[in-house]
């Protein structure tokens, strides 16, 4: 995106504008903007003109509340200048105000998802979309993993004029140093409620990680596979043998695979639970396992500080509840302490970017990632719709 010139260019760029709403309809965080800000910043500077779509929630009709109206004002705040508004993404509305914009100025569409044929990737409403500009950007790296129209049909209508925006260079430059230039040790720390959701992200990534540490809901799926005694703890029945599996495969790479060795127990769910630190392989009954204990956390911190790349996924417990935190805080510690001493660390896949902000971990990690799934996917070794077509000739 550097080397081009945009001047005099309408720009289409696909954006993650799916930011959260509050009752009001206000904009609560609005991370996701900012994170395409210097994309479309440069476009403005060079002196072309922005036209900016996206989706907004899961809209069933055209619902107000799904309204990229909601969130004008934000955008307009944000770059500090009056922003056009089309209440349609394709027709004869869209079409006017977008051959009427000049330099400098920036062109929102209304919600993508309005229509089905987004999802469904439908040909000839990408090519309507595709219609509205002389350039497309990719720049939504939350949707990459969709082959939706506006994140990867569309860009077959612009060979010679597609790019990455500078968030998604960022993203793919972020993935690229753990899974192809990751400077070993390597250490992958992998959390949440299940296993399921993160077996292929171990399958993918054992022949170039050194450890895994496994912490959060999914440690208690191994403990029990390995006979261990868990209590009321979460566990996947049917991955007990892929739990298994896992071990063996790791063995015999010579990859270090780390479970909590005591863990932080509680009578039920709740802040005002009995709470107790048990060893995790004799978790009494009717006590279930909510956070990584103390004595854990002290190995898992020796292992993040011998290691040069970092790839944190997933809480080590329940760190919504001010209880089950101490885990997931103490390893945001180790983190940004072992960043500070020179290791890349890569923080991705949703709950463990939530954890990372309501801690205020985000400016002591190298790389938080914005998008859950397109994350996870990548992690799965996946190629994305999103990158492959703008990557195609
Ligand atoms: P995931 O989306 O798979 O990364 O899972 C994140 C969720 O896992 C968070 O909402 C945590 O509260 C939850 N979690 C982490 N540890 C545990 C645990 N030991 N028991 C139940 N849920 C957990």
């Amino acid at each position: 995106m550097k080397d081009i010139n945009f001047k005099n260019r309408k720009v289409l760029i696909r954006v993650d504008f799916n930011v959260p709403l509050d009752s009001k309809l206000k904009v609560s965080d609005d991370t996701r903007i900012l994170a395409s800000k210097p994309t479309i910043k440069k476009i403005l500077d060079d002196g072309g003109s922005c036209i900016l779509m996206s989706h907004l929630g899961r809209p069933k009709a055209n619902e107000k509340e799904f309204s990229m109206f909601n969130i004008l004002y934000k955008i307009e705040e944000i770059f500090e200048r009056n922003v056009i508004f089309s209440n349609d993404c394709i027709g004869w509305r869209a079409k006017e105000l977008s051959q009427g914009l000049k330099p400098g100025e920036i062109l929102l569409l209304e919600n993508l998802r309005y229509y089905q044929e987004e999802i469904n990737g439908n040909y000839s409403f990408a090519k309507k979309l595709a219609s509205l500009g002389d350039f497309y950007i990719n720049d939504a790296f939350g949707t990459a993993h969709r082959a939706h129209a506006s994140t990867s049909v569309i860009a077959q209508f612009f060979p010679k004029a597609k790019c990455f925006g500078y968030l998604l260079s960022k993203e793919i430059k972020a993935i690229g140093k753990i899974m192809e230039s990751g400077e070993k040790p390597i250490v992958a720390i992998l959390g949440g409620a299940k296993v399921s959701s993160k077996i292929k992200v171990i399958l993918n990534i054992i022949d170039m990680v050194d450890h895994v540490i496994i912490g959060g809901g999914m440690a208690y799926t191994f403990i029990k596979a390995l006979g261990g005694d868990i209590g009321d703890s979460i566990f996947e029945p049917d991955k007990e043998d892929m739990a298994l599996s896992i071990i063996d495969l790791a063995k015999e790479k010579k990859v270090k695979i780390h479970l909590p060795k005591d863990v932080i127990i509680a009578d039920r769910l709740d802040n005002s639970a009995n709470i107790k630190a048990s060893d995790s392989f004799s978790i009494p009954k009717n006590w279930q396992g909510l956070d990584c204990g103390p004595k854990s956390s002290i190995v898992f911190n020796d292992i993040i500080q011998d290691c040069k790349t970092i790839l944190w996924n997933g809480p080590l417990g329940v760190f919504e509840l001010s209880r089950f935190s101490e885990g997931t805080k103490a390893l945001g510690r180790s983190v940004v302490n072992a960043t500070s001493n020179g290791a890349f660390s890569l923080v991705g896949g949703g709950d463990s970017v939530a954890a990372v902000k309501m801690f205020n971990f985000e400016s002591g990690v190298s790389y938080v990632s914005t998008g859950g799934g397109a994350m996870l996917e990548s992690l799965e070794g996946k190629s994305l719709p999103g990158i492959r077509a703008i990557n195609m000739r």
